[in-house]
């Protein structure tokens, strides 16, 4: 059986609109690839292997170098992807894109100076159970673990390749990295000294350091987010919330808020939400 849990992305999904998070969380119905998202995939890619470098080779002469190869790589000629690709304006385009991406960290930081402990690295943590409480699994994928020589005092890093947000959403944004922090914490009981946010397209950092009362509050929303999921769950209610960001939702014409109708939901949704059935 599947273990209860959720990341963080899927966790504002369901904060967004519950019927969003069971199309795509559970019900797993698929979503066809966009450029944004190849691009990101390739930026990150090439900021890994440039950072698996010892760090006197991580230059921005060798960091462009490594473009061509992961686009070819992640876009061989008989790949759907093709199409996408030439449709946003072709191969040699992705790769000024994507290297205008790499360009910008180098803008942010110095690669040759930094000590990464981990990079993509799989973080899971149960949470809650306290006072007969459900628990829950928080896990994640992060970017980059930095850990400061000497003082040994660890910095979550992660790339956005899109633009940084407006300063009333900064501390939304954390939010995916505070939930690292807390799977951190929760697994080994060491507090990150930072959590940053590097922001690709337009050149932003943010920054915020985290402390246990703050992922006390982190915990305590997405308990109370899986408690939702789980009252959903068991009433078979997913109900659409309609907001700004429905015109680029793909499950837009199967919305009930939109006259569509969404399909029905798995036999075993239970079971795929590490679920048991009730009495
Ligand atoms: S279109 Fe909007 S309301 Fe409908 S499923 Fe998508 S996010 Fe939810």
């Amino acid at each position: 059986m599947p273990t209860a849990g959720l990341s963080p992305s899927r966790a504002k999904d369901f904060s967004r609109c519950p019927l969003l998070f069971r199309l795509r969380a559970i019900d797993k119905l698929p979503e066809p690839r966009t450029y944004a998202q190849l691009k990101g995939i390739l930026t990150h890619t090439v900021l890994e292997q440039l950072f698996r470098l010892p760090p006197a080779e991580r230059t921005v002469e060798q960091a462009i170098s490594m473009v061509r190869p992961a686009v070819d790589d992640a876009v061989p000629p008989d790949d759907e992807l093709v199409q996408l690709v030439a449709q946003a304006g072709g191969v040699e385009k992705l790769v000024d894109d994507v290297s205008g991406l790499v360009r910008t960290d180098f803008d942010l930081e110095d690669p040759r100076r930094l000590t990464p402990q981990a990079l993509e690295l799989w973080v899971q943590a149960t949470i809650g159970g306290r006072r007969g409480a459900p628990t829950m699994k928080v896990r994640g994928y992060i970017d980059r673990l930095d850990v400061a020589p000497g003082t040994g005092a660890l910095r979550i890093v992660d790339y956005k390749t899109g633009k940084a947000p407006g300063p009333s959403h900064n501390y939304e944004a954390l939010f995916q990295l505070r939930c690292y922090a807390l799977a951190l914490w929760r697994s080994d009981g060491t507090v990150p000294a930072m959590l940053q946010l590097l922001y690709l397209a337009g050149g932003a950092v943010r920054r915020e350091e985290p402390n246990v009362a703050g992922l006390e509050r982190t915990e305590a929303r997405l308990l109370a987010l899986w408690s939702g999921i789980v009252r959903c769950a068991r009433t078979g209610e997913w109900p659409a919330a309609p907001g700004p960001l429905c015109p680029w939702c793909y499950f837009k014409p199967r919305c009930p808020a939109f006259g569509g109708a969404a399909p029905l939901p798995p036999p075993d949704l239970l079971e795929r939400l590490g679920l048991e059935e009730e009495e």
